[in-house]
């Protein structure tokens, strides 16, 4: 007999390194259990598993050296073995829409088709979404399943925002802005609301400072502009992403240099960032407590880019109304927090370093005219909400 309390709805976030699952009550979207296995292609490790649902994982050991593969059907193989578990949909992160999806969409072949065309623009990342998609109808062959994408979020933006100055020809061929970190964008505009009031439909910055970071500009809660371009490694310095840089520069080093396209590649999307200029670490808290001077240098660069591309975003929202931090970085570094606060002095921002120094929700000093927030990031909970919407009350 089915026990209805544990109908659910399983979402799974496919990364390049890692698989992060979370499993919602199908009626509530209460969260029963969440956890992910990280390392993949190094060190595969399970991370652990949090929540009323967590003994489905109880004395749980990943194989060594897991495959993303491996490490799917792992996940799976629990799942389908837990009692009381009625599984009634299943909604996946996919890093890649293209120019025609604007929403999250139900599975079928021919999606299936279409998204696979997309590879090409996400190489890394979409072939591990598609074969969690495709590990899961393994699985459970009838259970329905909600793509929700990374660049669905910012097809509301304006034609201009999403063209590139080159020849039309490319543009019609789809290599325009789209953007990512949609979900994170979705999960922020839909929470907004209940924490900033009526300010939350005005004009709004948000920054995902993570590993990825990017900066979302939204006007009523949808994106008029976005950092991230054609690929995610646009836009603001990350982890071990360069950002923007001159078009020019990867010429130099293709043909002055002799470089291929692969060790330019390595250079730009893995060699750079806080890691390539620091020279340390890839990773915000190692480099905060580090006293090197490329280590400071590194995040006062990360700090400088984010108020210059915020300044791009405010011109293309012709003002602002609040700001937002999320993501690693932005919720956890009151310090970095900081360096971007008294750089977009001149707009009104004014933290109080209290309230910023304790991560609390509102950051920004009392009388100051931009309301400052920090809010935590969820690419899950906007996952099971569509999932609901879309799948389950259809
Ligand atoms: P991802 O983009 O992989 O989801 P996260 O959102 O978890 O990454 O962000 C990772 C970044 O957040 C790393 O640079 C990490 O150093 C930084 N971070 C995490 N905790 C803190 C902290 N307490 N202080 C400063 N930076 C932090």
């Amino acid at each position: 007999m089915t026990r209805t309390e544990d109908a659910a709805i399983l979402v799974l976030n496919a990364g390049s390194s890692s698989v992060k699952f979370a499993l919602f009550r199908a009626e509530t979207l209460e969260p029963l259990c969440r956890g992910g296995i990280e390392g993949i292609g190094s060190a595969a490790r399970f991370g652990g598993a949090a929540g009323s649902k967590a003994h489905l994982f109880d004395g749980a050991v990943l194989a060594e050296g897991s495959s993303h593969e491996a490490a799917t059907h792992w996940l799976l193989d629990r799942l389908r073995r837990a009692d009381h578990l009625d599984l009634r949909a299943a909604g996946h992160r996919v890093v890649h829409g293209g120019p025609d999806f604007s929403a999250p969409v139900v599975i079928d072949d021919d999606v299936m088709r279409t998204l696979e065309g997309l590879i090409p623009l996400a190489p890394a990342h979409q072939p591990h979404n598609l074969a969690a998609i495709r590990a899961v109808a393994k699985a459970w062959p009838s259970l329905p399943q909600l793509a929700c994408f990374d660049t669905a979020f910012h097809r509301s933006m304006p034609r201009l925002a999403q063209l590139f100055a080159i020849p039309h020809a490319l543009t019609d061929e789809g290599l325009i802005r789209y953007g990512f970190h949609g979900l994170s964008y979705q999960h922020i505009a839909d929470v907004l609301p209940d924490i900033a009031g009526d300010v939350a439909e005005g004009r709004v910055i948000v920054a995902h400072l993570g590993h990825g970071a990017s900066l979302c500009a939204m006007r009523e809660r949808r994106s008029i502009a976005t950092t991230m371009g054609f690929t995610a490694l646009d836009g603001l310095m990350m982890g071990m992403r360069c950002g923007a840089i001159d078009a020019g520069l990867v010429l130099y080093l293709i043909e002055q240099r002799g470089m291929t396209p692969a060790e330019v590649s390595e250079i730009l999307n893995r060699r750079s960032g806080l890691q390539g200029v620091s020279g340390i670490s890839n990773d915000a808290r190692t480099l905060l407590a580090s006293e090197e001077p490329r280590a400071t240098e590194a995040l006062d660069l990360f700090a400088y880019r984010v108020v210059r591309e915020a300044g791009s975003m405010m011109a293309a929202l012709g003002g602002l109304d609040a700001f937002v931090f999320t993501a690693g970085i932005g919720e956890r570094s009151a310090r970095i927090r900081s360096a971007i606060g008294q750089g977009l002095a001149w707009t009104g921002i004014r933290l109080d370093e209290d309230r910023n120094a304790g991560n609390n929700v509102r950051i920004s000093a009392d009388g100051a005219t931009i309301p400052v927030y920090v809010i935590p990031a969820d690419e899950e909970v906007p996952i099971a909400r569509s999932v609901s919407s879309q799948v389950l009350s259809a």
